[in-house]
């Protein structure tokens, strides 16, 4: 017999799998021996009180051998003889895609323009040790997308759209660790997740499907209002209808786009910068303990979201015990976004913290039409290069300093690795973010005592929490509304913003497009 029961307990009891079944069993009344084994279903951590509790759903095995299985398995057949269709990019819209589409009948062919998984660190090293950035490989492009070398959340909200549980199965599937269907948390950290990217590939090219590195495609190939396939740089045609999951780092597609008249529209998102603690100090903010977590509880998180100047400004892609990355996928461009270990190990807490800004917040860019918030992140990021000083140096300013608008004398340690430089951001960032961050920064500083403090640094720029634009489909048919045979996808279409709403849209696009090429003529 199994039996599910919720228990409250202290995070010292939930570290111990046979604390769980003692408890386990005084809150059943059911006689320890009686009780095989017991497994986490759900588990969170409540740290609201100065009192700590991890909340547990637990299954107990009574009298019966635990052998229901830990996640399900989903079966890719051989698709070597089936239709194919061009996946564009693989990241976890792509990845995700090519996957389903293999579940549904299709062969996919997959086109990215980066590295694979392995080679692509050689280059974000480089970018970290001598601020090289390779346009074509770095922490934007390449094996995984965005994705790979990151905190590795796994927690949408756009849960109504797609089956996240589905989603987190695939990914044990290939090795991430099962906790990620336990946790209400999850993530997978930088140092595991290249490898899990890795076997998706192995299982992609084994079901008969093909993955081309180092391959980017320059133009869709249009026939009488169809997309037929696509170019690339190589010289090489694919052919076949194009799911196209570039990110929204891909800024060559959007004007390739715009050039080839396919319908796209400018769209609203956030800006800001990445703020920086010590793990230590966000512990004991969020543990209510000056000794920090102690031994049984993970790096703190935060999250909030705060009204300033009318803006939601909010904190993004929070990173406990993680470092800050250089984000750049060009020349003249300093981007900060932020990545952790599976362990969150680090010294550092990073979190971004943006403002959400509108295509008609800036009047001035509205020359450039569909690409107006494109090109201000694109002048955002060249600011930021030359404050930072024409490298992948950032600009950064001691918290406190920026608030209240004083450039910093001197600058604390950060786990940024290019460096950082004082810069008076305050006067360069433009006047509509940089307000509304510091009203928000003395706002959240109200709440949690200890965050507004001249030891945390801010980074600039965050400037790619999402898209600047939106490349138009219908919803029903998930193709374009102009052309038939392309379906936008993921982040870079403006239709996810994470992980696994990008794998959760990669789906989508699949099955409809599976759809469509199985109809009767
Ligand atoms: C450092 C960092 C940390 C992050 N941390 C998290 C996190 O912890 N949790 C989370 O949910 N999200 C995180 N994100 C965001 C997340 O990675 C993205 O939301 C997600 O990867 C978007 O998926 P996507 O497949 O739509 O696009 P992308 O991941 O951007 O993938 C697009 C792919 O297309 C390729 N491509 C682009 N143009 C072409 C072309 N012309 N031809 C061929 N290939 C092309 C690119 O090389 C890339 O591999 C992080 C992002 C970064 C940069």
């Amino acid at each position: 017999m199994q039996k599910d029961i919720d228990l409250r307990i202290t995070p010292e009891q939930a570290s111990n799998i046979e604390k769980v079944r003692l408890i386990f069993s005084s809150q059943t009344g059911i006689p320890l021996n009686d009780i095989n084994s017991v497994r986490i279903l759900r588990r969170s951590i409540d740290a609201r009180q100065r009192n700590i509790f991890v909340n547990l759903r637990v299954r107990g095995y009574i009298d019966e051998v635990q052998n229901d299985p830990v996640f399900i398995n989903t079966y890719y057949p051989d698709v070597k003889d089936c239709p194919q269709a061009v996946v564009v990019g693989a990241g976890p819209a792509g990845l995700f895609a090519a996957l389903r589409l293999i579940e549904l009948g299709i062969r996919p062919i997959v086109i990215e323009r980066g590295k694979n998984v392995r080679d692509r660190k050689r280059d974000t090293a480089l970018m970290n040790r001598e601020h090289v950035v390779n346009p074509e490989s770095n922490y934007c492009f390449g094996e995984g997308g965005a994705g790979a070398y990151s905190d590795g959340k796994l927690y949408t909200r756009s849960k109504k759209r797609g089956n996240v549980e589905k989603i987190l199965n695939v990914f044990c599937q290939h090795g991430a660790d099962p906790s990620i269907l336990v946790d209400a948390h999850p993530h997978i950290g930088t140092d595991k997740l290249p490898g899990i990217i890795e076997k998706m590939r192995v299982q992609i090219i084994l079901s008969g499907g093909e993955v081309h590195f180092e391959t980017r495609m320059d133009k869709l190939i249009l026939e009488q209002g169809t997309v037929k396939g696509i170019e690339t740089n190589t010289g090489k045609a694919f052919m076949g209808p194009v799911i196209l999951a570039t990110g929204h780092s891909a800024r060559d597609v959007y004007y390739m786009l715009y050039e080839q008249k396919i319908k796209i529209e400018a769209k609203g998102l956030a800006v800001g910068f990445r703020v920086e603690h010590s793990s230590h100090l966000i512990d004991q903010i969020q543990y209510h303990n000056q000794e920090g977590r102690g031994k049984y509880l993970p790096a703190a998180e935060y999250s909030f979201v705060v009204q300033a100047g009318g803006r939601g400004v909010y904190s993004f892609c929070m990173c406990p015990g993680g470092t800050i990355v250089p984000s750049a996928s060009g020349p003249k461009q300093v981007v900060v976004n932020g990545m952790s270990p599976s362990n969150r190990g680090s010294r550092w807490s990073n979190s971004g913290v943006v403002v959400e800004i509108h295509p008609e917040d800036f009047p001035e860019y509205a020359k450039y039409d569909e690409l107006s918030l494109l090109k201000f992140v694109e002048d955002l990021e060249e600011l930021a290069w030359i404050h930072g000083g024409k490298t992948q140096v950032a600009p950064a300013q001691r918290l406190y300093d920026f608030v209240n608008g004083r450039k910093s004398i001197s600058l604390p340690d950060t786990s940024y690795v290019p460096g950082v430089v004082s810069s008076p951001m305050h006067e360069w960032m433009p006047q509509f973010v940089s307000t509304r961050l510091q009203e928000a920064f003395r706002k959240v500083g109200n709440s949690y005592k200890g965050y507004l403090t001249n030891e945390a640094i801010v980074l600039g720029v965050e400037s790619r929490t999402s898209s600047p634009v939106r490349i138009l489909r219908d919803r029903e048919t998930m193709q374009h509304v102009q052309v038939e045979g392309l379906y936008p996808c993921g982040e870079g279409a403006g239709y996810a913003g994470g992980i696994v709403s990008a794998a959760m849209d990669g789906e989508r696009c699949a099955e409809a497009l599976a759809a469509k090429i199985k109809q009767p003529k």
